[in-house]
């Protein structure tokens, strides 16, 4: 047996880098595993954005969110780095595109009821409101709008890099290009085992992402987990000062698809995303070739509704989501063993992924956490009845 650790966390994407620097802080000893070079791009978490906002239609989320923006400013102060960009940020509802599609809460209804619960203040604005203050859009009239203005994005590929670095400052050991083959769980401990050593851990972190099942003991119930391949698209745009981020919001369109944009950032270009649009592959079956299809109808979107949003394709890059049955995340103990904390992110934990990290940091040494996890656990009907049907919202 080679070392013994408090806390092995597997996986340093989003959230288990940030697992590992919160471990770290608090003065623990934690190894991180990571099966790839660390930052690289087969996985959920690397892109130079991902959205964080206070709008969100259902609970825990909207419980969460204020504390994820908290996480994040902890970071950025130790870090003396910028990780979170405040642009403001529009949900915008298609109304007759969307009359006849079951949305559950995903909805102006459900967002404003979240916000109105928590005391966030939001304005609500009518297609002509929205394009007095925000010209680059076109509408066809009967949307419905929300403001928000703390929403924005977070630098994903910059704060992974620091919660590693802070991570190591703090004394975590991070290994890259060290795939964990097995997780026994004994008497003395959960052996991790890789190629060239076998640890001891205490507790351990899985945030393996579409992974996830290879990674839980033999003895682990698998749990029902789509992973599709998602892509987003840059765009040069000739109009650089409507689309900075001073300028011009994040946003979310809600119409028979669900669009999401950035601002001008991380590239000279805007981005555009389609929520859910993948096909589902596994972690070792996807490929990394962009699909034309999405890439025409994005097109012909923001022909539609942002003209002057695009400008000659960049780039177009893919992505996984990882998603359970119900789209909520996965987070608590493994049931066959408790010592093993889980999570999966829903294709939606980034703007989380700081307070994720805190948080299954508790779960791992102290057992509880003041957020509002407890629905989100293993034991729950969406993962563990065969009979669930699976509701993905878009
Ligand atoms: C296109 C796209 C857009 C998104 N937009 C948003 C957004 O706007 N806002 C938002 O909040 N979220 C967004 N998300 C979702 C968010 O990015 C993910 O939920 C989050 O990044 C998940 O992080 P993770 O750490 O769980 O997974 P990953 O980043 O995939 O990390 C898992 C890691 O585990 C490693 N691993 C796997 N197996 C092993 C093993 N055996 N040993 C060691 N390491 C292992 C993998 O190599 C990987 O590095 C988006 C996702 C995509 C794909």
């Amino acid at each position: 047996m080679d070392r013994s650790y408090r806390v092995v966390v597997v996986g340093t994407g989003g959230i288990g880098a940030a697992a590992c620097y919160w471990a770290a802080r608090a003065g623990v000893d934690v190894l991180g595993l990571e099966k790839f070079p660390l930052f690289h791009a087969r996985g959920e978490s690397q892109d130079h954005s991902r959205i964080i906002r206070l709008a969100q239609h259902a609970e825990p989320y909207a419980s969460l969110a204020p504390s994820a923006y908290d996480a994040w400013a902890e970071v950025e102060s130790e870090a003396g780095m910028q990780l979170v960009v405040k642009t403001g940020g529009l949900v915008i509802e298609a109304v007759s595109e969307r009359r006849n599609l079951d949305t559950g809460t995903r909805n102006i209804t459900g967002y404003t009821e979240a916000f109105r619960a928590h005391g966030v203040d939001f304005e609500l604005l009518d297609a002509a409101e929205t394009r007095q203050r925000w010209p680059q859009f076109r509408f066809n009239g009967d949307e419905q709008v929300i403001y928000q203005r703390d929403s924005g994005l977070v630098d994903a590929a910059r704060a992974n890099a620091v919660h590693v670095s802070l991570a190591r400052a703090h004394g975590a050991d991070i290994r890259a290009e060290t795939p964990v083959r097995a997780l026994h769980p004994t008497a003395r401990g959960v052996e991790v085992v890789t190629d060239a050593e076998t640890f001891l851990a205490e507790r351990v972190i899985t945030a393996a992402g579409a992974w996830t099942n290879e990674v839980l003991p033999a003895a682990a119930p698998r749990l029902p987990l789509l992973v599709t391949q998602e892509q987003v698209t840059y765009y040069s745009t000739p109009h650089l000062s409507e689309f900075s981020p001073t300028r011009f919001p994040v946003f979310m369109w809600h119409g028979r698809s669900n669009f999401y944009g950035f601002p001008v950032y991380g590239e000279v270009a805007t981005k555009l995303g389609q929520h859910l649009g993948g096909h589902p592959v596994t972690a070792d079956t996807r490929d990394f070739v962009p699909d034309q299809e999405r890439i025409d109808r994005q097109r012909r979107f923001i022909e539609e509704h942002i003209p002057d949003f695009l400008g000659p394709e960049l780039y177009t890059k893919t992505c996984l989501y990882t998603i359970p049955p119900d789209q909520d995340f996965v987070v608590g103990p493994l049931p066959t063993d408790p010592r093993i904390q889980v999570f999966v992110g829903a294709g939606h934990a980034f703007k989380f992924a700081s307070l994720l990290g805190r948080i299954l940091v508790d779960l791992a040494l102290v057992g509880t956490t003041t957020h509002p996890v407890d629905g989100l656990g293993l034991d729950r009907p969406a993962l563990t009845n065969p009979a669930f049907v699976p509701t993905y919202h878009v």
